[in-house]
């Protein structure tokens, strides 16, 4: 024992030197990230870290390949420094968004921007041995489609719409596809493909990549609302996803909005997905149709009522259609009342608004913002910026392949998935 609690302070020493070294390594790559093209010296004065150390570090990115020199900058006095920057097509990352009835999967660079992309079909109802194969197929193509060397790829992260306990990449609950809750996607995934694999839901990488890659970048503290054929979100508080107790942390859809509303998938009532989601304004279009509505939606789904999606009120919504205009602008009001809700307990520097309503429709996006900013309490509310998502429909994607790529630029102190 006495020979253990000799060895123990040398052995503290030694993980903090390798703590430090990390950070301090994180701290020099982001700047060059962020700031590229940049002088060493000038990286230096932003880190504040001693020059020789910066040039230590940046020997060592460029030997990693994730830094490479670009050329000489303008002299302030003495010799013309040389420029460093981002070698952003080094390295890849591989992003999967498992979607109903469909895989979608990409490759980014360091930077996320996307590579490559390729799709596949999912019989999501039969559960997930049935569609494993398909996934993990889509994964090795997109990875084995040459933009970068395999071992060049940094991780694959897969999203799923649901909640995601992420210590374990478990599906918790599946609302829209049976059979999926209580699997064990990341083992799964792990014993078919060579790569480590993250998982998260689909609403929180996105919001993930959003504040890394998207519209929050710079952005400490926000909220990311998906409103699409579901309604999720996540919540980013001080650099970090909050997860809440056991990752529950986000789901917004289920906030009741209506206390005497129809009753949720979830079994609760009147909550913001049974009222105002993709779905909801599909079901309410198809009923009132049934109760007599004229409506262009009829038209386009060709005399079948029961064919009417969350893709035709869209769409009629666009060409003028009134009572389509009228559901989609509800469904932004509903949405803007949960926002003013969230606004008051976070009190959030901004809020990004994604997903297929908020993306394709203004009228949804502007309705959605003006009653948040009213409803809200006023200084709260008041010039509270409000914005669609930058990363569009790409966002699941790019924020499952962000699960990996930010692990490269992450210190290991702010770790969101330390
Ligand atoms: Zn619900």
């Amino acid at each position: 024992m006495g020979g253990l609690s000799r060895l123990r302070p040398a052995a503290i020493r030694k993980g903090n030197q390798k703590l430090v070294k990390s950070i301090n390594r994180n701290i020099v790559l982001n700047i060059v990230r962020q700031h590229g093209p940049i002088s060493r010296a000038d990286a230096a004065r932003m880190s504040q870290l001693y020059p020789a150390t910066v040039s230590s570090i940046v020997n060592d990115l460029i030997a990693e390949g994730f830094v490479r020199e670009v050329g000489l900058g303008d002299s302030t006095g003495g010799r013309q420094p040389v420029m460093l920057e981002l070698n952003r097509g080094v390295y890849a990352a591989c992003g999967a968004s498992i979607e109903v009835g469909r895989v979608r999967v990409c490759l980014t660079d360091l930077d996320a921007r996307v590579l490559a992309r390729v799709e596949g079909p999912l019989v999501s109802q039969e559960g997930p041995r049935r569609n494993l194969p398909a996934i993990a197929s889509a994964i090795r193509e997109i990875i084995g489609a040459g933009q970068v060397p395999p071992e060049k790829v940094l991780g694959v992260g897969v999203v799923y719409p649901g909640p995601v306990d992420t210590a374990t990449g478990t599906i918790q609950a599946s609302p829209h596809m049976p059979g999926w809750g209580g699997f064990s996607l990341k083992t799964a995934l792990e014993s078919e493909i060579d790569y480590e694999v993250m998982v998260d839901n689909d609403a929180n990488a996105a919001a993930w990549g959003e504040k890394w890659f998207g519209a929050a970048k710079g952005y400490s503290s926000f909220l990311y609302v998906m409103a699409d054929y579901g309604l999720g979100g996540g919540i980013v508080i001080d650099d970090r996803l909050y997860r809440g107790r056991n990752d529950g942390a986000g789901e917004i859809g289920h906030m009741t909005v209506d206390v005497d509303g129809p009753q949720c998938k979830c079994g609760n009532f009147g909550c913001l997905d049974v009222m105002a989601s993709g779905t909801a304004i599909a079901r309410k279009m198809i009923s009132d149709i049934k109760r007599g509505a004229k409506t262009l939606c009829s038209e386009l789904a060709g005399g079948d009522i029961e064919a009417v999606t969350m893709d035709t009120v869209l769409e009629a919504a666009a060409a003028g259609d009134p009572h389509a205009r009228a559901i989609v602008e509800e469904s932004g009001r509903y949405v803007g009342i949960g926002l003013a809700n969230l606004v008051n307990c976070f009190n959030p520097e901004l809020i990004v608004l994604g997903g297929q309503l908020a993306l394709r429709s203004n009228l949804f996006f502007a309705s959605a913002r003006e009653t948040a900013r009213r409803r809200a309490w006023p200084v709260l509310g008041k010039d509270l910026g409000i914005v669609v998502s930058a990363l569009g429909h790409d966002a699941c994607v790019i924020g499952a392949a962000s699960l990996a790529l930010t692990r490269v630029f992450e210190s290991p102190s702010i770790s969101a998935y330390a």
